[in-house]
């Protein structure tokens, strides 16, 4: 389990810097309790960045990925997701890296694709999650493929179809209000696997958080090899800010041009957390006391530090938009053929209100992720349409009604 990788990966404390050896270490650094990360020696890499050309799909950068490189990854083919120009007036370019195409429809399958592989590579048999829904369902998935045993704890605002589709996965779901404390019991005391962030806020598992980086790296390819200038993303516990971040760091290293891309964190004014930090200067998150929004999967109390670090680092910014901007951005989204849930959309509501208050430059690229599709949540798509729908057999009705949207076309 120790055994040295030829590319020198290891963990390293982002405290005070003492490194591990790749293992099983869920609540940070035992020194100071800091968040571990993994962190791979460049000088093997060299060269990496020229065959990863047009390449797409989160295992297909399995070079910067934890798993050895010899272990088959537990995958269901996710990733390689389109970036797509959305038209607007305004000026720059603003994209849309749509993570709904993935096999559960968030982007979590990059981070549970890894997660899992590095549960099962580990010799973990049983696997649990904190979720508000897309978390618990993608990992649910997951373990389904890697035949692992699975138990999600969820929030008691995950919607029912979630938890339904977690028992097809063969899962076990318990919702719950209160689900730290008896996910960190499994962990401590029975050895489940936490795909997940424990406490004290870490960034995640250490594993899961790298399938993120393969954002940043796809990005960065479908640009044509060049850095986006800014990166809107919808943000809860923040990994998926930190990931994509430390995607686009490793570029660097590996010898990419261009300034890095500022990231932009997005949440509702009804819970935001990492906005009020931000405004505040502070360098931790605060614990929002009454989350209040129809984005549900960005609507968690609080958030790690790095996401905060990486807005600050990047010279981002944390964005709010209210949930009617979120139900119009929806709207927007599915007029280009996106069906995206609500906390997938308000990161286009951010982006293109940054760009109506003149943020975006003339020549700027900025790729807003749209993190979740719409079709698992169908009470908040019912938010987002107008009813324009015919239930009636009588034929003169189904005439006239016809009629009536024929002569509003011709109009
Ligand atoms: C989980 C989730 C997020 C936030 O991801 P974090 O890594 O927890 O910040 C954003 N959008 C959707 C659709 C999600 O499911
Ligand atoms: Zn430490």
């Amino acid at each position: 389990m120790t055994k040295q990788d030829p590319r020198g990966l290891h963990l390293e404390c982002q405290e005070c810097d003492a490194t591990y050896p790749i293992s099983a270490m869920f609540t940070g650094c035992p020194k100071d309790a800091g968040a571990l990360e993994v962190v791979y020696d460049p000088k093997p890499l060299e060269g990496t960045l020229e065959r990863w050309k047009g390449r797409l799909g989160t295992w297909a950068f399995r070079e910067l990925l934890p798993l050895p490189l010899d272990i088959e990854p537990v995958s269901l083919i996710e990733g390689g997701t389109p970036l797509i120009r959305l038209e607007t007036n305004g000026p720059g370019r603003i994209w849309i890296k749509d993570e709904t195409r993935n096999p559960t429809g968030a982007h979590k399958d990059r981070f549970h694709s890894v997660s899992v592989s590095m549960a099962k590579h580990l010799g973990f048999t049983k696997i649990s999650a904190s979720t508000t829904g897309n978390h618990g369902y993608s990992l649910a998935a997951y373990a389904a493929k890697a035949k692992l045993r699975c138990l999600i704890f969820c929030d008691v605002r995950s919607p029912e179809l979630l938890r339904q589709g977690i028992q097809a996965f063969g899962a076990r779901a318990a919702v719950l209000s209160h689900r730290r404390q008896h996910l960190e019991w499994l962990v401590r005391e029975r050895n489940w696997y936490p795909s997940t962030g424990m406490t004290p806020m870490p960034v995640s598992t250490p594993f899961g958080v790298e399938g993120y980086k393969t954002i940043a790296y796809e990005i960065y390819d479908q640009l044509g090899q060049r850095m986006p200038g800014r990166v809107v993303i919808p943000v809860a516990v923040g990994d998926i800010l930190y990931g994509p971040w430390k995607g686009f760091n490793e570029l660097k290293t590996l010898g990419a041009s261009g300034r890095l891309p500022r990231m932009h964190a997005v949440q509702s004014t009804g819970c935001d957390p990492i906005a009020q930090a931000y405004k505040a200067k502070a360098d931790k998150v605060p614990v929002h006391p009454d989350p209040k929004t129809i984005a549900i999967s960005i609507g968690d109390d609080t958030a790690a530090p790095n996401t905060l670090s990486t807005i600050y680092q990047s010279g981002g910014t944390a964005e709010t938009v209210s949930d009617n901007d979120i139900i119009a951005a929806m709207r927007t989204l599915a007029r280009v053929g996106i069906i995206a849930e609500p906390a997938g959309a308000s990161g286009v509501a951010a982006v293109l209100a940054m760009q109506k208050r003149g943020e975006i430059g003339n020549d700027e690229d900025a790729v807003c992720v749209v993190t979740g599709g719409g079709l698992k949540w169908p009470d908040h798509l019912a938010m987002a349409i107008e009813p324009h729908v015919l239930k009636d057999e009588d034929p003169i009705t189904v005439r006239a009604w016809i009629d009536a949207f024929d002569r509003e076309i011709a109009a």
